[in-house]
């Protein structure tokens, strides 16, 4: 009987053949990348210094499917199709007649989604004759996950790891040189980004826009060196909906339809992964919400600017059209560290801008209350990013409970907490403080974005 079914798991064989890109059903047009320094069109060459001409063609593609490779679906096998659970125990702990469903990533060898996309990227490098990759990395999964992935593949990877995380985080650090590649603290003397951030302060946190900066530098300085980012990018968004496009399966296997689909949001990447495959359902008219949640500590969607700007601190990046705190920018070091970033996916902003998903900020004790009441009930302990959804779904989930609606909740829980047990700890000795981003501080990262 499938309603009292656990868990939904599918066959290697529907491990997803294609990426669906939502940029072939969205009517409104995506505002191009300008190059930082003329304010015009990025074209391809603008970005060949630092990416595969096949993943700038995917970035700008607006073919509905795009086949995925062999090679890369071989080593999604390790992970792939990853579960949807039914949260039977967290419904029952709640009261609520909602239905209550979490797709989890934290089943892949760095323990979140970002391998989807690592994986592919990594591939593209290979076939285009790419040797060493450089990125950044916030909270470490993302440097884990590419770790993982060259390593797969036989490619070298420096990974510049925000400072704070690496000394908050030093287990990701090992796991990054576990699979065989080069990680230091950001900002860092390796580059001249680096070096001018700290030589105005030399105790800098880092933020990912500082590391940015210093890959995508140490990737322009060398021939054999390409660039990957995690998240942000079309083609890295559209990696991730392998995860939505097992979830309609799965959802169908439960014979149900979620009511809203509820991601968090640092960059967009998870959120887009599983939202965006359903999104064609919502344009033809079905009722579906799709919530992204962010910290009120890196509120780019609920406070932000919708306005082009840099990617990176020091502005070497083209200019994005996307919801921006400014990117100067230097968010609090809360635990969630995958959700402090100074921008936001251009096309997650553009359906934000057009209404079709709603944005939400949480302080981190709720989000915390959230993880433990989760821990407790549905077993798995949540990292501190997907907490944030799980916030906003126990808050819908409980609305019901008011209204009496017996609401389909679906929700992501892109990786697990295992590496984030001092987050947990500071919760539970009540060391945890709420930070909201001061106005005033907003306003005046906000005097970086460009005007032109
Ligand atoms: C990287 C990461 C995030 C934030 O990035 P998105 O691109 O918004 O998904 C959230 N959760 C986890 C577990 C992550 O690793």
């Amino acid at each position: 009987m499938a309603d009292a079914t656990t868990k939904f798991t599918l066959p290697e064989s529907d491990i997803p053949t294609h990426w669906y890109n939502v940029q072939a059903d969205i009517e409104w047009p995506l505002d191009p990348a300008l190059h930082p320094g003329t304010h015009q069109p990025a074209g391809p060459e603008d970005f060949a210094p630092l990416f595969p001409m096949a993943l700038i063609g995917q970035e700008v593609s607006k073919e509905r499917w795009i086949e995925i490779p062999d090679e890369v679906r071989d080593i999604y096998r390790l992970w792939r199709p990853t579960p949807l659970f039914r949260a039977h125990r967290l419904e029952k702990a709640l009261g609520t007649p909602a239905r209550i469903f979490y797709k989890y990533e934290g089943g892949s060898p760095a323990g979140s989604h970002k391998p989807n996309t690592a994986v592919a990227q990594v591939y593209y490098n290979k076939q285009e004759g790419t040797k060493r990759i450089t990125t950044e990395t916030g909270a470490g999964q993302w440097g884990s996950a590419l770790a993982f992935a060259t390593n797969q593949m036989g490619i070298k990877a420096k990974v510049y790891m925000v400072s704070a995380s690496y000394k908050q985080k030093p287990y990701r650090k090992s796991m990054i040189e576990t699979w065989g590649a080069e990680v230091v603290p950001s900002p860092s003397p390796d580059t001249k980004a680096g070096r001018d951030i700290l030589a105005a302060d030399p105790d800098s946190p880092g933020s990912l826009g500082i590391a940015i900066s210093e890959a995508v530098e140490d990737a322009v300085m060398r021939d054999d060196t390409k660039y990957a980012l995690g998240s942000v990018l079309n083609h890295v968004l559209m990696h991730q909906t392998i995860i939505g496009q097992e979830a309609i399966k799965q959802m169908e296997m439960a014979d149900a339809y979620p009511d809203m689909v509820i991601g968090c949001v640092g960059g967009g990447s998870n959120f887009a992964g599983i939202a965006f495959p359903f999104v064609p359902d919502r344009l033809k008219g079905k009722k579906i919400r799709f919530i992204a949640v962010e910290p009120e500590a890196s509120p780019s969607l609920t406070r932000g600017k919708f306005a082009y700007d840099f990617g990176d601190t020091a502005g070497m990046t083209p200019l994005m059209k996307m919801h921006t705190l400014g990117h100067t920018f230097v968010p609090n070091p809360i635990h969630a560290g995958g959700l402090r970033y100074h921008g936001m996916a251009p096309l997650v902003s553009l359906l934000v801008a057009h209404g079709l998903i709603e944005p939400r900020a949480y302080h981190q004790k709720t989000v915390f209350d959230a993880a433990v009441q989760f821990a407790r009930t549905e077993g798995i302990i949540p990292a501190p990013e997907p907490s944030h959804a799980i916030r906003a779904a126990i808050d819908e989930a409980l609305l019901c409970k008011e209204s009496g609606e017996a609401k389909t909740i679906l929700f992501h829980l892109c990786g697990h907490g295992n590496f984030d047990m001092s987050a947990y700890e500071q919760y539970f000795s009540g060391e945890m403080v709420d930070y909201a981003y001061p106005e005033e501080a907003i306003a005046r990262a906000m005097e970086s974005v460009p005007v032109f």
